[in-house]
């Protein structure tokens, strides 16, 4: 029987995306309860690399990507890697994946990111200064590294989307970066700085602080796993967990990251919401200081000095979503560091893996439910969802409230994957069904 949950809101997912977004929907009045299944340190939202990465509009897949491919599908130290054993059930996504790198699809995302990005400092300064955290976000920009110029200039059709869209860099030869980053050498030798790039002081920590910020307005936080969203007379009526029981819900708010799509399901939406997985390295005592968080673009890792010591992360590789950790992947980072950060120390350094949620197009849904008018979608965020917590959040409480929301949300709707309707009627749910996995 049914336990009849008396919140307005039942937001599924308390990654950054859904916390910020339970945040906003209780400064909307509503009465909201969060369920997780608790195991907040495999999100994503807990070892990113902790950047506010508000110019990052361009695509992975973009023009110019084609030719590399072959290398990193067969080099394990690649920065994309495919395990051989998923190659083909991951196939269909990857082809959609390089189909969206064409030249018209990557401008049309950045007309789509750009409004989302140039927000995200606002939006997030607003929200940590309400809850008393505004020390979280470090007031320093981010260094891109470079081997070469010729790195720089061999890419100018990102940087060249960058400026025109408002996100400035500034050229650091060899000795202007020596004068910010006297750690780095090894084959570097020039950067960018990211002049509006900022960084969380620890995106954990800053996910935590706010949950925390949510429970002492009269949140609620409910420990579960959600097996399935029950369906009947053609409307999402409830919650099933794992373990049998049900929540009544009034509104929900699907923010479960990566394992988004097989609750979307639950309601007629097939999107191709992929895990990417990344790894870092986490060192406590790292005995080199790096003053910004420095994204070495050669070595595909990010340096970022965090409160809990200095975390190398990054790589993408295509595992499924729930594969077993291979922390190759993370010794790989580890070892690229050392060869730029001389003295580095890697001893007593902690690994991790989470699941970067991703849509071949690199942008988010957010989007109330095609035909379930009670349900709104948040999720798909891709290597940008800690940049844009706040953002989504703020987007999810207007949808919710029933207000034309403060921007144009038709690049993130979810029934954008298919020239016909990648929208079904959903199947009634029978309590006992456990719906087989997307
Ligand atoms: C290595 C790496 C580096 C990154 N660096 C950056 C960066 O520098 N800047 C940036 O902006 N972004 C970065 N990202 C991306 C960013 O971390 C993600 O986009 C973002 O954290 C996604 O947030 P989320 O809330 O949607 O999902 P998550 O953080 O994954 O949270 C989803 C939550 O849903 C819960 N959940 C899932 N299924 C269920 C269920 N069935 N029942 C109950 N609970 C459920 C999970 O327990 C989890 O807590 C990075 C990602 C990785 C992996």
């Amino acid at each position: 029987m049914a336990n009849l949950s008396v919140s307005d809101v039942t937001v599924i997912g308390g990654g950054i995306v859904g916390v910020c977004s339970a945040i906003a929907l209780q400064e909307e009045g509503f009465n909201v309860e969060l369920i997780d299944r608790g195991l907040e340190t495999q999100a994503a939202s807990y070892g990113n690399c902790g950047l506010l990465a508000v110019g990052e509009i361009v695509p992975i897949s973009k023009p110019g990507i084609l030719p590399k491919i072959p290398k990193w599908l067969s080099d394990p130290k690649s920065p994309l890697f495919v395990r051989p054993k998923d190659m083909i059930s991951q196939m269909p996504w990857l082809l959609r994946f390089l189909w969206a790198g064409r030249r018209s699809k990557v401008l049309e995302v950045v007309e789509g990111m750009t409004p989302l990005l140039s927000r995200a400092e606002q939006d997030y300064r607003a929200l940590l200064d309400a809850a008393g955290l505004s020390d979280k976000l470090v007031n320093k920009p981010n260094i891109m590294a470079f081997n070469s110029k010729a790195d720089i200039d061999g890419d100018s059709f990102t940087w060249n989307l960058r400026t025109s869209s408002g996100f400035r860099h500034r050229f650091l030869d060899t000795k202007d970066l020596k004068a910010v980053e006297p750690s780095l050498s090894g084959p570097i030798t020039c950067g960018l700085l990211l002049e509006q790039w900022l960084q969380f002081s620890d995106p954990g920590i800053v996910r935590n602080k706010l949950a925390e910020f949510f429970l002492s307005r009269g949140g609620t936080l409910r420990t579960g796993s959600v097996r399935n969203l029950v369906v009947k007379g053609g409307k999402a009526t409830a919650i099933a967990l794992e373990g049998g029981e049900q929540i009544g819900i009034k509104r929900i708010v699907l923010a479960a990251g990566a394992w988004s799509g097989k609750l979307a399901r639950d309601i007629g939406v097939r999107v191709p919401l992929a895990a990417l997985q990344g790894y870092h390295h986490q060192l406590p005592n790292p005995n080199v200081t790096v003053n910004h968080a420095v994204l070495y673009a050669n070595g595909g890792f990010v340096l970022t000095p965090m409160e809990t010591g200095l975390r190398i992360g990054g790589t993408i590789e295509v595992a499924g979503l729930d594969p077993k950790p291979n922390f190759k992947r993370a010794d790989i980072i580890a070892e690229k560091a050392k060869s730029v950060l001389p003295g580095l120390n890697t001893s007593g350094g902690k690994q991790w893996m989470g699941p970067r949620p991703f849509l071949p197009d690199t942008m988010p849904v957010i989007d109330k439910a095609p035909n379930h008018d009670n349900v709104v979608m948040a999720f798909g965020h891709g290597q940008v969802g800690m940049t844009l917590g706040a953002t989504t959040g703020r987007l999810v409480a207007d949808l919710v409230a029933g207000r034309r929301p403060s921007l144009d949300l038709a690049p993130y709707r979810a029934t954008r994957f298919s020239w016909k309707s990648n929208v079904t009627k959903p199947e009634e749910s029978n309590d006992l069904i456990r719906y087989p996995p997307y």
